[in-house]
């Protein structure tokens, strides 16, 4: 084997120098090497190459073997350095020895030389590595001590031996304090036995574990970390320590509260918001379903409360909301959930329950937890509950189901007067699906032509001649039956489709009144209902101008009838409208009197032609004081405001003969006619008016 040896000579003579050589050769070295003499060209040589080994002679006049083994200390270069001399006094050997000199060799006699330079290699080998190693464990402790993280280290047991500048940083304790202490000893409440077990069965089993724990400071401050917990094995793969490297991540696990939050939970109330809540509802399902039990859900909404807002303004409404909140928290039991679905809708879950009693009885608790007022401000505000209530899994057998008819429950309940409750029934569902069959073909029916109107006679009681007919809408479906107004009016109203119905209807009803104008004279007035969507559209007054200008209908020949309902609204766009009809000389006139709002303000503040009392009270007048009481008094109050009177629902000849002698100027119903087809309102005319 050829064994290449980069040597550098410190000789000044060149045949001693090919004398070493030679005797490399023999050996069985190949040397590579570099003749030098003084100190300059020893230090070029150093910079220039990396040599294996350098032979120094120790007699020469100009360069002694101590300033060449200063310049090599210099250079911080470890290269074998061997020196060749006669005979040489002890202590210089020893000095030079002392100086960095690996060995002597008697110049004379170079039998040695060989396994010198062997002996030599293998030992500044070894120094190499151990220099290796050294700068290692020096890295790796400054990596530790100046690590970004906390860092500890623990015995077999636990306990603590070490930790970093950081964790002291983090901790607020030394290194003295922590030393011996167990590595769980930071540990808050909120950690607990059992992630600790979990955490030794992980970590003496020789894997490692990770987790995040809330500890506590020294200062006792709560902190989130997350720790890494991982053992150090011997070569012998025996658990010797463990090291611990920790995060502080409390500014994350803040943020992510926060969030969580955020998404969870209602901002004016602290309850869960409805995200949460259906999570909970799916949860509940399917945990009462495993045991047989039912999960109710309380839909509720508060009665009327956009009218607490409109009156004292949001900052109260949200006050309101807090307290009811806290009242419905009242009546329910731990582990049920209360939480604000929506602007005045509230849930209630309870889970797991054996048949509606359950639901019955927290409802009834909630009703009576809302009939004391609630005091805000020095001010007693009433605000009742409507709540439909739904069972799974019989109304339902998921969330979306189960919320669903609760809420149509809820409506229901609404509609029996509010302050109530109500399940749901099979009959609800059918009554929405029916109401969601009617609202879909009811898109097409204008375009269709599917509406039509009826038209019922309006006579002077004086005369007994008729003087105006009232549009009645009908919609004739496709399979031929007839829908009467109330059937779907209300859904027209609901699916924003009552705009296009109710300008179909004063179209065609100011045309036909045209049409009329051939046939009977002097010419009757046509009166149509307009519905108070309409009126808060804002620009009815336009469509109304616009129709009498497309079918030149004298303004005065028009009477709108409006429930009182929406005048008592008063908004700015019910408003503008009522004065946009007024200047366009329309006839106003309230339709069913006396149903709606008793405050008669508005009947000042608006000029109304006519006053139409509400059948309810033409029914008994006869029989009933009370109701022939109040249509005096209607009759009366109404001709002090120079208003006329039309008395609706006039069905026999007593309620027709009693209004005439109270006065009333007009009269409708039955006993004249009623509504009838256009064709049947012409033969009804000719026959009346000659
Ligand atoms: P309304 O304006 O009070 O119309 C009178 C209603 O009473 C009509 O019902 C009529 O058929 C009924 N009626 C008339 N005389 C008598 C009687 O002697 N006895 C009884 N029991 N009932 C009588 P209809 O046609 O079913 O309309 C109901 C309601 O639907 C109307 O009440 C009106 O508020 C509304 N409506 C009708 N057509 C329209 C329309 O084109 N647009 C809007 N927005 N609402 C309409
Ligand atoms: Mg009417
Ligand atoms: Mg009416």
């Amino acid at each position: 084997m050829v064994k290449v040896l980069n040597v550098l000579l410190i000789e000044d003579s060149e045949s001693d120098a090919e004398l070493l050589l030679r005797a490399l050769s023999r050996e069985g070295f190949t040397p590579i090497h570099k003749r030098v003499e003084t100190a300059p060209a020893m230090r070029a040589a150093l910079a220039d190459k990396k040599w294996d080994v350098i032979l120094c002679d120790y007699n020469m006049p100009r360069f002694h073997p101590e300033a060449a083994l200063g310049l090599l200390h210099e250079s911080q270069i470890d290269i074998p350095f061997i020196i060749l001399s006669g005979v040489v006094r002890a202590e210089d050997v020893v000095f030079l020895l002392k100086r960095g000199a690996h060995d002597f060799l008697n110049k004379d006699s170079l039998a040695r030389l060989g396994p010198a330079i062997e002996r030599e290699l293998r030992e500044a080998e070894v120094r190499r590595q151990r220099s290796i190693a050294e700068e290692r464990i020096k890295i790796l402790s400054l990596t530790i001590e100046q690590s970004p993280v906390s860092v500890a280290v623990a015995n077999r047991n636990g306990d603590i031996i070490y930790v970093n500048p950081k964790f002291e940083d983090v901790s607020g304790y030394n290194l003295e304090e922590v030393q011996g202490r167990n590595l769980n000893f930071q540990r808050s409440d909120q950690v607990t036995d059992q992630m600790i077990s979990s955490l030794w069965i992980t970590i003496s089993s020789g894997r490692e574990w990770r987790g995040e724990f809330c500890n506590r400071r020294k200062n006792g401050q709560l902190f989130w970390e997350y720790v890494t917990i991982a053992p150090l094995k011997t070569d012998n793969g025996k658990i010797s320590h463990f090291i611990i490297v920790k995060e502080d991540i409390t500014v994350r696990r803040q943020y992510e509260e926060r969030l969580l939050r955020q998404a969870n939970y209602d901002d004016i109330t602290n309850l869960p918001n409805r995200v949460l809540m259906q999570d909970r509802l799916s949860q509940s399902i399917v945990f009462a379903h495993r045991q047989s039990l039912s999960t109710a859900l309380l839909y509720i909404d508060l009665d009327r409360f956009k009218n607490v807002n409109d009156v004292f303004g949001h900052a109260v409404g949200d006050i309101l909301l807090r307290a009811a909140a806290e009242r419905l928290s009242q009546c329910v039991h731990e582990g049920d959930t209360v939480a604000r679905i929506g602007g005045d809708e509230f849930a209630v879950i309870l889970p797991g329950v054996n048949s509606g009693r359950a639901a019955e009885k927290v409802a009834q608790r909630i009703l009576d937890a809302f009939t004391l007022p609630f005091q805000i401000n020095s001010q007693d505000i009433f605000v009742t509950a409507s709540i439909g209530i739904s069972l799974s899994p019989t109304d339902g057998d998921n969330q979306q189901i189960l919320l669903r008819n609760a809420d149509l429950a809820m409506d229901q309940a609404k509609e029996k007067g509010r302050n109530h409750y109500k399940f749901f029934t099979k009959e609800i569902n059918e009554k929405v699906q029916e109401r969601i069959g009617i609202e879909n073909s009811l898109r097409g029916a204008v375009s269709r032509n599917e509406l039509l109107l009826y038209y019922q006679p309006i006579i002077d009681v004086s005369t007994q001649k008729p003087v105006a007919i009232e549009a009645l809408v009908r919609w004739r479906r496709p399979d031929g039956t007839i829908l009467l107004p109330d059937q779907f009016i209300p859904i027209a109203e609901d699916a924003g489709l009552i705009l296009s119905v109710g300008e179909w209807v004063l179209a065609t009803a100011c045309a036909q009144a045209r049409e009329l104008e051939a046939f009977v004279s002097p010419p009757l007035r046509i009166a149509v209902n307009v519905s108070p969507r309409q009126i808060r559209a804002g620009n009815f007054g336009d469509t109304v101008e616009h129709i009498l200008e497309q079918t030149g209908l004298p303004p005065d020949r028009l009477e709108l009838e409006i429930t009182e309902g929406v005048l008592i609204d008063g908004t700015p766009e019910c408003t503008h409208t009522l004065n946009k009809l007024c200047s366009l000389g329309v006839r106003l006139s309230i339709d069913d009197f006396g149903t709606g709002y008793s405050s008669l303000g508005y009947l000042q503040r608006y000029p109304f032609d006519t006053l139409k009392i509400d059948r309810s009270f033409i029914c008994d007048v006869v029989e009933n004081a009370n109701s022939t009481r109040l249509v005096e008094t209607i009759i009366a109050m109404a001709h002090n405001m120079d208003m006329s009177v039309i008395a609706e629902g006039v069905e026999t000849v007593h309620q027709l003969n009693l209004i005439r002698d109270r006065a009333c100027d007009f009269a409708q119903g039955y006993y004249i006619s009623h509504p009838i087809s256009f064709e049947k309102m012409l033969e009804f005319m000719k026959r009346a008016l000659s």
